[in-house]
């Protein structure tokens, strides 16, 4: 059996006792690429949280085969928000800046940076395309160049799995689709297991290697060819819906 990289088991999630997860088992193998996809509401960000450990719940969740705590889990785990505006156009930090403080999170006191902090940083820039923007202040860049700065952050402690929440939801399409493709060749190239929330099953649909379909509970997991012949789902979506689905 090989090894699994996520592991949830029966995992249920409530608010003011309300089930916003119930029972949700699945598992992840290395080098994935998974599409979470669902209605608004259906338990997307909240099984993310749960995976980060941010909320309280019932059942299991395991990384790499071991009950990672709260402090280990963050040097494996790359988190990419929604979306994080520097709203301050004169925010005083450059870009390369805002992708080294990506180490803090496995530094411990007294949390200096290192010369091997911005190699670290100047790499993951280049893996992006997006060495020309190092010392760019932040608050300058556009929506998509931001989203990719926060990507670099997000790996520059170059973390197993990467977990992503509709981080495109701010771009246009043009930056969307060059968003997905980035992230296919950090997956394909550097073998990161990327776990993605998305509204737009059509397009997460392209990329990824596996869709994962919640609501309250899992509908689908699969790949996306699956996904579209799926009896299941054609019961889901009601008889006479049609995914439309394409690949290139
Ligand atoms: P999605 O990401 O798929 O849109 P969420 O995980 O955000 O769904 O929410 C799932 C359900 O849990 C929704 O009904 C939502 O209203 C509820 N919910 C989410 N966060 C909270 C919270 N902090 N307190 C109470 N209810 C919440």
């Amino acid at each position: 059996m090989s090894m699994k990289i996520v592991e949830v088991k029966n995992l249920t999630v409530k608010y003011n006792g309300v089930e916003a997860l119930s029972g949700v088992s699945l598992e992840v193998d290395p080098a994935d690429y998974v599409g979470v996809v669902g209605p608004n509401g259906s338990g997307k960000t909240t099984l993310i949280k749960a995976l980060l450990g941010l909320v309280p719940y019932e059942g299991q969740v395991y990384f790499l085969e071991k009950g990672f705590s709260c402090f280990t889990k963050e040097k494996h785990v790359g988190y990419l928000p929604q979306k994080m505006s520097f709203l301050d156009q004169r925010f005083p930090a450059t870009a390369l800046e805002i992708v080294v403080s990506g180490v803090y999170c496995c530094k411990k006191f007294p949390k200096r940076l290192s010369r091997d902090d911005y190699t670290a940083a100047e790499e993951a820039m280049e893996i992006l395309g997006i060495t020309n923007l190092k010392d760019r202040p932040i608050g300058r860049l556009s929506g998509g160049q931001q989203q990719r700065v926060l990507l670099a952050r997000a790996l520059v402690h170059r973390p197993e799995i990467l977990i992503l929440d509709e981080p495109t939801v701010a771009l246009d399409p043009q930056s969307r689709e060059a968003f997905y493709a980035t992230l296919q060749k950090l997956n394909k190239e550097r073998k990161v297991t990327v776990f993605f929330v998305s509204h737009d099953v059509v397009s997460i649909g392209k990329y990824a290697s596996k869709i994962l379909y919640l609501d309250r509970q899992i509908i689908f997991y699969g790949t996306f060819e699956e996904f579209c012949k799926s009896p299941k789902m054609t019961d889901y979506f009601g008889a006479g819906q049609h995914i439309i689905c394409h690949r290139h």
